[in-house]
């Protein structure tokens, strides 16, 4: 399971160490999408090299393709992956709600037509729990149910009750397998916080998962900058995950608040379309500007991609189509959030973030 420990704080802003099965990560930590299996266009052990600690599959795409049974044959997702550092799932709601098509949503569960080929699948709290055990992440995450944001009160209100509900049953499946398994859960369970923009059903949401005693707890359903100051309902002994945030000006925010973890596609997504992540801002590799820059994606930056190639020759695989370029952009991106999250740490560690995030703010204009 994983043990948690706060070791600084700055205000509500926490340095902390996360220990897992895998090894530790230090917190605030930054954790790059692993969507199916892969973080895209970089291999692990360019990935252990960006800095990266930890990193997110998504249950919903590996329960559809390949198959829980088929990475719990080839020895679990560690082994698939060959990242041998901690990895979370997520739970596969957000997707479902988000992706699936034909959904039918009722107190058992959500059944849904897979996006990859029509088939009907089902989704309960059970079924959930077995397909992260068989992935075998080290944190796994309750199924929830994610109303759209532009949901009624009312809609909102009956997603937060049917999500407390399902937590209680996906605790329920936890603890069975860990009773299986004989020494206890190797995984840690996570619950989720929803309730949209409504601040009492936020806070009820709080209330009815936080009775369950987890490990840790997410917030969900809570976009760019908006209710920070609702976390903190979520206690200060386990770490508080926001699913979903990645702009460097909403990560400083969040920790601003006590939030610990976070997860993104923006880094390697922007990475595919040529965006580089910088502290004076972003850098769009194909403009022309480039064309004969011999100077590196950022001065300072140790990643591989800087310290060998200039942005001419980035810009020129891009527009050549070479998949080097997405490659190269990707290891400076996820170098970037790895120093970014580790300047975050020394920040609070040293006292002093308030004043350096308006630096960092300024400066990525
Ligand atoms: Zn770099």
């Amino acid at each position: 399971m994983v043990e948690f420990t706060v070791q600084q704080t700055c205000g509500k802003a926490r340095a902390s160490v996360l220990r897992t099965a895998h090894g530790e990560v230090a917190t605030p930590v930054f954790m790059p999408c692993g969507t199916a299996g892969t973080v895209k266009g970089v291999t692990s052990a360019q990935l252990r090299e960006t800095g990266v600690q930890m990193v997110l599959a998504n249950a919903y795409h590996l329960m559809l393709r390949p198959g829980a049974e088929v990475v719990a044959a080839l020895g679990g997702l560690h082994r698939m992956m060959a990242w041998d550092g901690p990895i979370l799932t997520d739970s596969g709601g957000y997707q479902v709600f988000s992706l699936a098509q034909r959904r039918t949503v009722c107190d058992d569960g959500v059944t849904f037509q897979s996006h990859i080929d029509g088939a009907a699948v089902e989704l309960t709290p059970e079924i959930c729990i077995d397909v992260q055990v068989r992935l075998g992440a080290d944190i796994i995450m309750q199924l929830d149910e994610c109303p759209p944001g532009d949901a009624s009160r009312q809609d909102v209100a009956a997603a937060v009750r049917r999500s407390a509900d399902w937590a209680a049953r996906c605790r329920k499946a936890w603890e069975d397998f860990g009773r299986l398994a004989h020494s206890g859960h190797p995984q840690a369970l996570f619950g989720i916080q929803q309730g949209g923009v409504h601040a009492d059903l936020r806070a009820e949401s709080a209330k009815r998962i936080v009775a369950l005693d987890l490990p840790g707890y997410a917030i969900g359903g809570l976009s760019v900058g908006e209710g920070h100051d609702r976390m903190v309902q979520l206690p200060a002994d386990r770490p508080r995950y926001l699913m979903g945030v990645g702009e460097p000006r909403d990560i400083l925010a969040a920790v601003a608040s006590g939030v610990d973890m976070f997860d993104c596609v923006l880094p390697t997504r922007n990475a595919r379309n040529a965006q580089a992540f910088t502290w004076t801002g972003r850098l769009r590799l194909r403009n022309a500007a480039f064309t004969r820059d011999c100077g590196p994606i950022e001065d300072g930056c140790p990643c591989y991609a800087c310290r060998n190639f200039p942005r001419a020759a980035i810009r020129h695989y891009f527009l050549s189509e070479e998949m080097l370029g997405p490659t190269l952009v990707t290891i400076h991106n996820l170098t970037f959030f790895a120093r970014f999250t580790a300047a975050i740490r020394q920040a609070i560690a040293a006292g002093d973030l308030p004043r350096r995030a308006e630096q960092w703010s300024a400066g990525m204009v």
